[in-house]
């Protein structure tokens, strides 16, 4: 095998190259792909040699990669206006009786097969009651009021509402003719295959 080196680049897509120069392995992979869980960069990895020695792609490799493509891209987009807007207060994702970031993981596994890739996951500064959460595509961050971070607040109430988020990332905004659609057919057809859909409603109603 020869040596090879990998870097990650500032891309202004989801880029990846590879090239073999002088029985060296040069790969280049957009940063965006930094965060990416490990079965994709396994796929990442099969594709590209797979290309470079000319064989052929395994469809399972091929798919898994498509389908994190297909939500990342939208990220690196809202990225470069990120950049443009500078940064944004965080308070990141350790509270006091859940962490956003084990919630996130956990949702993952269940329902999104491990690929989403991870936004920022922070709490909200004050224990908001109007924007219980939402996801700012700008800062690629999902932002949760900090009234889900106690004891009284169920687990399944502040999963539901990841959960929705997490939608958010997989389900791009589309424009349907002039009109943005932020929560499409697909996304509330998701959305109710959550298990304990309405007892989280009933919970945010209380709030
Ligand atoms: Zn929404």
């Amino acid at each position: 095998m020869p040596p090879i080196s990998v870097r990650f680049r500032r891309f202004v897509s989801l880029n990846t190259t590879i090239r073999l120069r002088e029985g060296h392995i040069y790969v280049s992979l957009s940063d965006i792909l930094e965060g990416a869980p490990d079965p994709v960069i396994r796929a990442i990895a099969h594709i590209l040699l797979a290309k470079l020695y000319k064989k052929p792609i395994e469809p399972a490799h091929n798919h898994r990669y498509k389908r994190f493509a297909s939500s990342a891209a939208v990220t690196r987009q809202t990225e470069l206006i990120r950049s443009a807007r500078g940064s944004k207060r965080y308070f990141g994702p350790e509270g006091r009786y859940y962490h956003l970031e084990e919630v996130f993981d956990t949702l993952n596994l269940r329902f999104f097969g491990g690929l989403l890739g991870r936004p920022n996951l922070t709490w909200s500064e004050h224990m908001a009651k109007r924007s219980l959460g939402h996801y700012d595509a700008a800062h690629n961050t999902i932002v949760v009021s900090r009234v889900f971070d106690r004891p009284s607040s169920p687990r399944y109430a502040i999963e539901y509402l990841l959960y929705h988020e997490m939608l958010h990332l997989k389900h791009p905004v589309r424009m349907n003719g002039v009109r943005r659609c932020v929560h499409s057919r697909e996304f509330k057809a998701e959305e109710r295959q959550f298990p304990q859909l309405k007892e989280a409603l009933a919970f945010l109603k209380r709030l």
